[in-house]
């Protein structure tokens, strides 16, 4: 896109003014043409096409002190829906979500032979249970879905949901912050600026000799923490619960490796250079004082790594997973934080 034709501008603009209504209801003209920096005239024609188009309605009418009173105005939840497939550990949640973030369908789906029909049946459904236009499908996954489905779709990375619940619930500032979720697989996500950068072979890394990763290699940090490693030393226990994680013999083997996610941790937060490290997903939802005992190990190397473990847990992550769809087919999120990104090093170098 060439941002300096006008037409591009006036959609990006547009997009701009929509982001403001994902939080916040009942914003003004003049507060728009503030927040966004764009003079008032271009915000009140880009205002009234939202409310003709029925993006926006106005919520609302405040009389200030001078001057004619203020219309509030409110994004319209309704006039789009995105539909997400999470691909959980044990089962496949589908739901319907509508421009505000609101859930409207969902329904639980197992892991089957006809996993893909099962998608695209429910897919017809969702569709059939809205009359608001399908802005866009987007899976949420460990890995590619090689079902054959009928819709085209967008796909992320669980991690990528994960982290989205984990942004939603706290806010914090993601550059530089190392998010790690573990699941069957460690995956690894980071920002530089402004850029989401995804490491997907992190828990190949070498760390101790002895334990076999699920690709059958030696040594790595997913043969020894992963559901993968839990599962299998819990038949290696031969242990009849089903939540490996939760039993003392698993537990006190974790706690007696506990080094081994030390040393990760400390290697990549000198590689990457990050002080603060997120671990996220079923497989970090071990007990507070393993956090303890890795924050410790730490600092007996000098390490300013700072870990603490994600609280999004599954919710987040289903929310994280819809607000990625959104991003994506409705609010643009990632154009538009590259945008400010490279508006933000244009203004720097021009002082
Ligand atoms: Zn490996």
């Amino acid at each position: 896109m060439d941002f300096s034709k006008p037409d591009n501008a006036r959609k990006v603009n547009r997009l701009k003014v929509l982001s403001l209504f994902r939080k916040e209801e009942g914003i003004g003209r003049a507060e728009i043409a503030k927040l966004i920096g764009i003079n008032k005239v271009s915000v009140s024609e880009m205002v009234d096409s939202l409310l003709q188009e029925g993006y926006l309605y106005e919520s609302g009418k405040e009389k200030v002190a001078k001057g004619r009173p203020k219309t509030r105005l409110s994004l319209n939840g309704e006039k789009g829906a995105v539909i997400v497939f999470s691909f959980q550990n044990k089962n496949v949640i589908a739901l319907l979500g509508d421009l505000k973030g609101r859930i409207i369908r969902i329904e639980i789906l197992s892991y089957g032979q006809d996993l893909g029909e099962n998608l695209n049946s429910t897919y017809e459904k969702m569709k059939e249970s809205t009359s608001a236009a399908i802005l866009g499908v987007l899976i949420s996954s460990d890995e590619a879905i090689d079902a054959e489905l009928s819709f085209p779709y967008v796909w992320k990375r669980r991690i990528e949901s994960l982290v989205r619940g984990e942004q939603d619930t706290f806010c914090e500032e993601l550059e530089d912050t190392l998010f790690l979720a573990i699941g069957r697989e460690i995956t690894g996500e980071i920002f530089r600026n402004g850029e989401k950068i995804i490491l997907t072979s992190i828990g190949h890394m070498r760390i101790k000799r002895g334990a076999i990763c699920s690709k059958g290699h030696e040594g790595c940090l997913e043969g020894y923490f992963s559901l993968y490693a839990y599962e299998k030393k819990g038949k290696d226990l031969m242990l009849e619960e089903e939540n490996y994680l939760r039993s003392d013999e698993v537990l006190s083997y974790l706690r007696e490796n506990l080094r081994v996610l030390s040393s990760a941790l400390l290697t990549l937060s000198e590689v990457l250079s990050v002080k603060k490290a997120v671990l996220l997903g079923d497989g970090a939802d071990f007990p507070d004082d393993f956090l303890l005992s890795i924050n410790k190990m730490l600092k007996e190397n000098s390490s300013e790594l700072d870990v603490r473990k994600g609280d999004a847990k599954a919710k987040g992550e289903i929310g994280g997973s819809l607000d990625l769809a959104l991003d994506e087919f409705f609010f643009k999120k990632d154009l538009l934080s590259s945008l400010s990104y490279i508006e933000g090093i244009t203004s720097v170098s021009s002082t």
